[in-house]
């Protein structure tokens, strides 16, 4: 058995049961409140929480956990990321009041006292920047630290920035991007082998879901004297397939992987060359 921790609740429950859903490892819980959920085949999830799950993971009360890099980078564990799975993606960072006179890190004097969740990343990160700052550690709602006199400036997570404009407070400078990751232990003591061949089938699966999402399987009819165009437009992953069309006449199918942030401009200019019946669709996943 493969146990995989898995956040309970917070921003990365939801796109984390989907992707597991969506490459087949569907949680199969016997009530909403379960703490434990077959996934099928070797696998089993653990919901906890998101900030437990480095922790959980280094300890070996699970072999695998999903969670946010900020978290495990704030656990300090010896942790390997074995898979960035690209949603949750945020950034921490250094913010200070909208009124106040800092401007950039240089303008914090020794004895900034920093209101944050993060109290072990910033407390590093100040250090390695040579700066003496007091770390004032709050569970949450750091925005409002400097409101109330507690803290000078705050290190807080930023996804939008709305909360920091909200809450009148703007950004000094980025201490890390962070996206949800997938990660196992870097000193797996006692795994087998069929226990990392696991491990390697979980990657695999989820990868080639997150890869087929940023792609789509496009398919046209194109004249067949445009083909040398078609090619540059379409390189696919190892260049499009041509197919022959009964009765085509003129007209070949060209079927290819393209990527979806550039579908509307890749249908643009096959329809250009003279394409017709463009079809796109989803790909459920796409292994290299
Ligand atoms: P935003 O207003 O979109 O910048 O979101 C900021 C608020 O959401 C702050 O309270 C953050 O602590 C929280 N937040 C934003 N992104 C994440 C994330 N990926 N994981 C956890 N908390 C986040």
């Amino acid at each position: 058995m493969l146990r995989i921790a898995l956040p309970n609740k917070g921003r990365l429950a939801q796109d984390t049961r989907e992707l597991f859903n969506d490459a087949g490892l569907e949680v199969r819980a016997l009530s909403d409140r379960a703490l434990t959920a077959s996934l099928g085949g070797e696998f089993e999830a653990i919901f906890v929480r998101a900030q437990d799950i480095p922790e959980f993971v280094s300890d070996g009360a699970a072999d695998v956990g999903i969670t946010g890099l900020d978290l495990v980078a704030e656990s300090d564990r010896a942790l390997e990321r074995r898979l960035d799975l690209g949603f949750g993606r945020c950034r921490l960072v250094v913010a200070a009041r909208d009124e106040s006179k800092v401007a950039t890190l240089d303008d914090l004097c020794d004895g900034t006292r920093v209101a944050t969740a993060f109290p072990g990343l910033t407390r590093r990160f100040f250090e390695a920047k040579e700066k003496k700052v007091e770390i004032v550690p709050v569970s949450g709602a750091a925005e409002i630290a400097p409101h109330l006199g507690i803290a000078d400036v705050i290190v807080d997570l930023v996804s939008t920035g709305s909360t920091l404009k909200t809450n009148g407070l703007r950004e000094v400078e980025t201490v890390m991007g962070s996206t949800a990751h997938l990660v196992v232990a870097e000193r797996r003591q006692g795994w087998t082998p069929d226990k990392e061949r696991a491990l390697d089938e979980l990657v695999m699966a989820l990868e080639s879901v997150l890869r087929g999402r940023g792609q789509r399987y496009l398919m046209a009819n194109v004249p067949r004297t445009k083909l040398e165009q078609v090619k540059e437009i379409i390189p696919g992953l190892n260049g499009p397939t041509i197919i022959d069309i009964l009765n085509g006449g003129t007209y070949v199918a060209v079927h290819a992987v393209v990527p979806a942030a550039s579908i509307y401009r890749t249908i643009a200019a096959l329809k250009a060359l003279g394409g017709a019946g463009i079809l796109v669709t989803r790909i459920e996943r796409l292994m290299q």
